[in-house]
């Protein structure tokens, strides 16, 4: 079921027109719907009924408090990467315990805040920060709970900038010096290892990845075994993909099916933290059309919305389908356009190449997929105000952060003391 739908013509977010928000909050903003982040809440809760697992969600997907509290009613936990995510999973209300700090480098004022906060677990991925955190959780007298990420060396099949489970790639510890880096950790008096984490990509659409890592993660929790290690969790990382064209990602209960026939017998708590599958398809970006300019080759269409705020076309070449606010009807002819920013950089587009019905200055626009790496990866750039973000829920929307004015901005930055006040 989707929750972005044309009612009577108009582009909805369940029962919320979006030209009206746009009316009130103005173009561009991110919206998300409450609906759909309980909808895919659920569908993970559900496919790990009788197993012994819990759920954390990757909160840098979006970690707006109010999305995180959304999670956080419905028994989430958070997967968090910075202190400063740590500290937006508390104030939305996930308990410390529910916390796990994943990170390829954590620094070691980070390791003591985080234990200082007590989360739940912190998933250690170089030999290097066995030997910080145990030096920190010495030095605050606590023992700290760790998994060891391992790098299982397998191609997730996705985009190059998002695979991190190859041996080239920065992450975790290479499987095969696992064992050296587990022995390691069981010497350190403060550590206390509990399990074995992987992570192995992003945007998967094949669970075909997944079981050939689990199946080697698999033979070496059984080594590690065998070495004397006690392994009671098996955190599997997150990844699964979304639509944003006609991907066909696999549902969840294929995906638990898969994971519960792999780790069958293996007597591990499971963890699961997914991010994108959680909150992408749950946000648009809302963009109105500032002008639109014909060219011999194709039209350029230029709207509010640009790279810095949602920068996926441009990073990683990520395709999102752009529908017209208002409905077309089906035999309007499509004209070929480049969706476009303002912003002084080429590289600054949407969308290129696509059919769209003819657009005119101020339209509304919607690009999908938007609530997963769009808002967080948002800059100013351009001394562009960040776009706000909406949440509805039912036929109700609040601004759950709103646009900085642009003296707001101003009013962050400072001259140095030996220069003259700027005469004003
Ligand atoms: C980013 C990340 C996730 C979430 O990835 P998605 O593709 O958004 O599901 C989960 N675990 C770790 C360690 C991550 O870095």
């Amino acid at each position: 079921m989707s929750f972005f739908k044309y009612q009577n013509g108009a582009m909805h977010a369940e029962g919320v027109a979006l030209a009206a928000i746009a009316a009130q909050v103005g173009t561009p903003f991110y919206c998300y719907s409450a609906g759909a982040l309980r909808a895919g809440w659920r569908e993970f809760a559900d496919g790990i009924k009788g197993m012994n697992a819990s759920i954390c969600y990757a909160m840098k997907a979006n970690s707006n408090l109010a999305v995180i509290r959304v999670f956080g009613e419905m028994g989430a936990g958070a997967d968090i990467v910075s202190v400063g995510e740590m500290r937006r999973a508390l104030a939305a209300g996930i308990p410390a315990q529910r916390i796990i700090y994943s990170g390829v480098g954590k620094k070691a004022s980070e390791l003591m805040e985080a234990l200082q906060a007590k989360v739940g677990q912190i998933n250690v991925e170089s030999t290097a920060e066995i030997e910080t955190l145990n030096a920190v959780a010495g030095q605050l007298g606590v023992s700290a709970d760790i998994t060891i990420r391992v790098n299982p060396d397998v191609d997730a099949g996705t985009h190059a900038k998002i695979t991190t489970g190859r041996k080239e790639n920065k992450f975790g510890i290479d499987i095969d010096l696992a064992r050296e880096a587990f022995a390691l950790a069981g010497r350190q008096p403060n550590l206390k290892v509990v399990g074995v984490a992987m992570h192995i990509g992003s945007q998967l659409t094949s669970l075909e990845p997944y079981r050939a890592a689990i199946v080697r993660v698999r033979e070496l929790i059984g080594q590690l075994r065998a070495d004397g290690h006690r392994i009671d969790r098996f955190d599997i990382g997150g990844g699964l993909g979304i639509v944003y064209a006609d991907e066909k990602p696999p549902s969840i209960a294929d995906f638990m099916a898969v994971v519960a026939k792999e780790t069958a017998g293996l007597c591990c708590e499971l963890t699961f933290e997914p991010g994108r599958r959680l909150v992408g398809e749950a946000g648009v970006l809302v963009s109105e059309v500032i002008l639109v300019k014909p060219g011999a080759a194709k039209t350029f269409v230029i709207v509010d919305a640009a790279m810095n705020d949602l920068i996926r076309p441009t990073l990683y070449e990520a395709w999102h389908d752009i529908l017209p606010v208002r409905e077309s009807r089906q035999d309007t002819a499509t004209i070929r356009c480049d969706i476009v920013g303002p912003i002084c950089e080429s590289g600054d587009f949407l969308a290129q190449n696509r059919d769209l019905p003819p657009l005119a200055a101020g339209d509304l626009v919607m690009i999908r997929s938007a609530g997963a790496y769009g808002a967080v990866m948002a800059s100013s750039y351009n001394t562009r105000p960040l776009a706000p973000e909406v949440m509805v829920d039912g036929t109700r929307f609040a601004v759950i952060r709103p646009r900085p004015t642009i003296d707001e901005m101003l009013r962050a930055e400072r001259f140095p003391p030996w220069m003259e006040p700027a005469k004003t």
